[in-house]
């Protein structure tokens, strides 16, 4: 270990490691059962990984353009058309980027600027905030209200005021599950009319959302989409969260902007993975089955955790499952996520970790995007409490 020769004056004092690191880290450590991070414990198909492998060996290894392979911007493009109607133009509005959590760094680098304010809702995912700040932004917290995770419109309109540049939804949400509606966007779009507010819109689970419902993108609602960007990641569509590829959305004036910071960010992203996924995705039904695939996922684990003494809370979308733990224990939800973990093998998140002030309602979060294995043998440890 080399230590620095000076003491060194931290830039952010206040941010710690993401609760998925040390949830993780601690899953490995206590050699638990790991529900906590999301992502999948199965592998993608391998038609996926032929179509990658094959870019590779035909000798598509360099750099491809700024924006993104046109293929795969080509086959985002018609997605998008297909899904939501709005035809976003290839050269000018799409961009590929190194997954999600890129994309919304570089969207509030871009955009927000010094004292500029940020509206974001909580339960919050952990990256927003910190990118608000890491740029001189200030959040500006809009509470979802427990237990459904509805947006208080009202509370909304009062944050609202010159300084806000940006409102960043997340739609299905993370980790509540919940899901926006038509009439949400119809309340956000009125809200901001005349404004010059930007949305960012974080719709990473847009394929994950159960019992009939349609996913409500601000690409499909013309207003809305005029002024937002548009976010989304192959990670969790197909399987790879390790592979790092996502896109965004926006009206060719964003995008502008998006790309000066993008072009110094990373400037592109791997370019064989690009072109396989560009080839995976002319088979609609590979997004489109994914909704069905996890409702079964979800309805699997539900059905483990019948007869246990956690609180199922509905869960609309997303591949997280909220849990009420009162009848187990009477303790802060960080301290009995790290108890589950070692003492029941099972680790999961604490949710208060998405609340600026470590607000609790004494919920955890567990991730079903696992195989029906590990998801029986959670179910025995998570019964057994
Ligand atoms: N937004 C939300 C709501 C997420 O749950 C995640 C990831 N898990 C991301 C963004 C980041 O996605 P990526 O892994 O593509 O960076
Ligand atoms: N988004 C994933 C989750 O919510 C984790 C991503 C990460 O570890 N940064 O669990």
């Amino acid at each position: 270990m080399l230590p620095f020769p000076v003491p060194l004056i931290s830039k952010f004092p206040s941010i710690g490691t993401t609760i998925f690191t040390v949830m993780s880290k601690l899953a490995a450590d206590c050699e638990a059962i790991n529900l906590s991070q999301g992502f999948p414990d199965f592998q993608a198909e391998a038609e996926l990984f032929e179509a990658t492998a094959r870019a590779m060996r035909e000798g598509h290894n360099q750099y491809p353009p700024m924006a993104g392979v046109v293929e795969l911007r080509r086959a985002i493009a018609a997605k998008v058309m297909a899904l939501y109607g709005q035809p976003y133009d290839l050269d000018h509005e799409i961009t590929v980027t190194a997954g999600a959590t890129q994309a919304i760094f570089t969207a509030i680098a871009a955009l927000v600027r010094h004292g500029d304010e940020v509206i974001v809702f909580e339960p919050v995912y952990d990256s927003y905030v910190p990118a608000i700040e890491a740029v001189g932004g200030k959040a500006v917290y809009a509470r979802l209200v427990f237990p459904d995770y509805r947006p208080d419109w009202r509370a909304v309109r009062s944050l609202l005021g010159p300084r806000t540049r940006m409102i960043i939804i997340n739609s299905p949400h993370n980790p509540s599950g919940a899901l926006l509606t038509a009439d949400d966007l119809a309340t956000l779009a009125e809200l901001i009319r005349g404004t010059d507010v930007v949305v960012l819109s974080d719709e990473v689970y847009e394929h994950i959302v159960f019992d009939g419902a349609a996913h409500q993108s601000v690409a499909s609602h013309p207003e809305l989409a005029a002024r937002s960007l548009v976010v989304s990641s192959f990670g969790k569509t197909y399987h790879i969260t390790g592979w790092k590829v996502g896109y965004v959305l926006a009206a060719a004036d964003l995008m502008a902007e998006f790309r000066k910071v993008h072009q110094f960010n990373v400037f592109t992203v791997n370019t064989p993975c690009q072109l396989g996924l560009a080839a995976y995705m002319r088979d609609a039904g590979r997004y489109l089955g994914l909704a069905r695939f996890y409702e079964d996922k979800r309805a699997f684990f539900a059905e483990q955790l019948r007869g246990s003494r956690f609180e199922l809370l509905p869960c609309r979308g997303t591949y997280f499952q909220l849990a009420r733990y009162d009848a187990i224990a009477d303790l802060p939800d960080k301290e009995f996520a790290c108890w589950l973990t070692r003492e029941a093998g099972v680790a999961a998140i604490p949710v208060s970790a998405f609340y600026a002030d470590s607000h609790d309602d004494r919920v955890i979060r567990f991730c079903f995007a696992k195989r029906e294995a590990t998801l029986a043998a959670a179910g025995e440890r998570l019964r057994a409490l």
